[in-house]
């Protein structure tokens, strides 16, 4: 973690930046900030975190978790539900779980933060669920980097105009 302390300044001022470390563009950015967060999710079935962005600041953050106060999921308490899809596939999900998604829109609605018009960084692409809420707090661009049962959803984001767009850890743009 302390790669740096024996290079003097922290703003690397005394010690220009070697070539391998190029600056992050803003969806390497944002994408590693939903990584991260994801390393505090605690269903064994996934760990997921979600940064809800609009103007390359972040207003929210979510992962997925039991709600607050309730026991965490763990090897014997993670209560896995089947629905099936119109065409037949089955998702699987966790009774216990909010999705990171959910869990970012509600902490922005906790604290007055306004999400219209935003942008949100997803570990994995969203279940439907989750992507019709996204469609209705106003989010403009889904941001995710594991595709997760592209299926169920492909025909909603045609329908409602949201972008998807996957972001790899090589997409450096700077939209
Ligand atoms: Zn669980
Ligand atoms: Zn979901």
């Amino acid at each position: 973690m302390s790669e740096d302390s024996s290079k003097g300044c922290c703003c690397g001022m005394n010690s220009p930046a070697e070539p391998q470390e190029k600056r992050l563009g803003w969806h390497e950015y944002f994408m590693s900030v939903a990584r991260l967060i994801s390393r505090r999710a605690t269903c064994t079935r996934g760990h997921v975190g979600a940064v809800i962005v609009r103007e390359n600041n972040i207003l929210s953050t979510g992962y997925n978790g039991a709600p607050l106060g309730l026991p965490h999921c763990n090897e014997s308490n993670c209560r896995i539900y089947k629905s099936t899809h119109p065409d037949g596939t089955i998702e699987e999900n966790c009774v216990n779980t909010i999705h990171a998604e959910i869990n970012a829109i509600a902490q922005a609605a906790k604290h007055g933060v306004s999400i219209k018009d935003s942008d949100i960084y997803i570990t994995s692409s969203p279940c439907i669920h989750c992507l019709k809420v996204l469609i209705n707090v106003g989010i403009k661009t889904i941001y995710y980097a594991q595709p997760y049962k592209m299926g169920n959803i492909v025909e909603l984001v045609k329908l409602s105009g949201i972008r998807l767009v996957q972001v790899t850890m090589e997409s450096n743009q700077l939209e």
